[in-house]
């Protein structure tokens, strides 16, 4: 991690940091539109942009900025998952290749374009929803968290007539190395965790790693696209890389410790799920389980309500189809 470079170029949608000679992590600003973060690399001859956020308008910047820092205009982009927020700037990049895995690549567009669809025919509906149940959190957190996100939402709808989903050119099943001549990117996908398919980009030389949302560094964490055991079995395999530096899909660069903080945390979340079911409480009334002390401070405190009900359903199922299985 390196201090605040002043040279380099500034976004309202993005702070920019320097990673290594060439590598730019870009962290999402809140409520700017931006809502992922996103790296820039320079491999040598050529660049690449690994995600690409929420708007077309924060993509706009993240290409200025990597044009200016690289000194031309990218050639790759790497989705890391099909989540909006890492894929609707795609657009922004006619010129450039986009890679993704074969799955991610399929789901990207009918997921987007629904998105995109909804935010055209009901945004005023939906901003107006989450701007009441802002009003309505008792936890001055997770208010400014809900109106944050509606911000961001509301940027994408501004755009929604004129964007639509850009589906990536080239796709993988589980390991893509791309040669820049400087350096090696090694695309690594381990299944789906967060989301049905998910992947990595690892830069062996400078130990360096771009999680995507397969790390959410001291954030609330999403999981209702997901499996949780499947992200734990991947958290595994990501432990033995080698790494320095680790640039999260959400939340600021962090080291090697974060790979253990998230399945900390996705550990203390399932245990807490599986309290609600043996207490019989619904996945409705398990949302309504208050924030533990260790995590009041991560980003996304809304967040915590909805995957806390995701997995009381998933710890659910796991409880019935045990019962069921001890029956046979
Ligand atoms: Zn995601």
């Amino acid at each position: 991690m390196t201090a605040p470079d002043a040279s380099l170029p500034t976004s309202r949608y993005f702070r920019l940091e320097q990673l290594g000679e060439g590598l730019f992590f870009a962290i999402a600003t809140p409520g700017s539109g931006s809502m992922g973060n996103a790296g820039i690399l320079d491999l040598g001859a050529e660049t690449l942009i690994f995600d690409t956020m929420l708007t077309a308008a924060a993509a706009r910047d993240l290409r200025a900025a990597a044009e200016r820092l690289t000194g031309r205009a990218p050639r790759y982009v790497v989705n890391s998952h099909f989540h909006g927020d890492h894929t609707i700037g795609n657009i922004v990049f006619d010129d450039a290749t986009i890679i993704a895995t074969a799955p991610t690549a399929a789901l990207l567009t009918n997921e987007n374009d629904q998105f995109l669809r909804e935010l055209r025919e009901h945004g005023a509906e939906l901003d107006a929803q989450a701007r009441a149940e802002a009003a309505a959190a008792s936890d001055p957190t997770v208010r400014r968290d809900i109106e944050e996100q509606s911000d961001d939402f509301a940027a994408l709808a501004r755009e929604a007539h004129t964007t639509r989903s850009r589906q990536p050119n080239i796709t993988f099943e589980s390991r893509l190395s791309i040669h820049g001549g400087r350096r090696e990117a090694q695309l690594i996908s381990w299944g789906g965790g967060h989301t049905t398919s998910d992947a990595v980009l690892y830069l062996p030389t400078e130990r360096i790693l771009f999680s995507g949302d397969l790390i959410f560094y001291r954030c609330h964490a999403s999981i209702t696209s997901g499996d949780p055991a499947e992200w734990l079995r991947i958290l595994g395999e990501m432990a033995r890389l080698d790494i320095a530096t680790l640039a999260p899909g959400h939340g600021a660069s962090a080291s090697q410790v974060a790979i253990a903080e998230q399945r900390a945390y996705l550990e203390a979340l399932l245990g807490l799920a599986l309290q609600a079911v043996e207490a019989g409480k619904t996945a409705e009334e398990a949302a309504k389980t208050p924030i533990p002390a260790a995590y009041r401070d991560y980003g996304f405190a809304s967040g915590f309500a909805q995957t806390i009900q995701a997995l009381t359903t998933y710890q659910r199922a796991r409880t019935d189809a045990a019962a069921e299985g001890a029956r046979l």
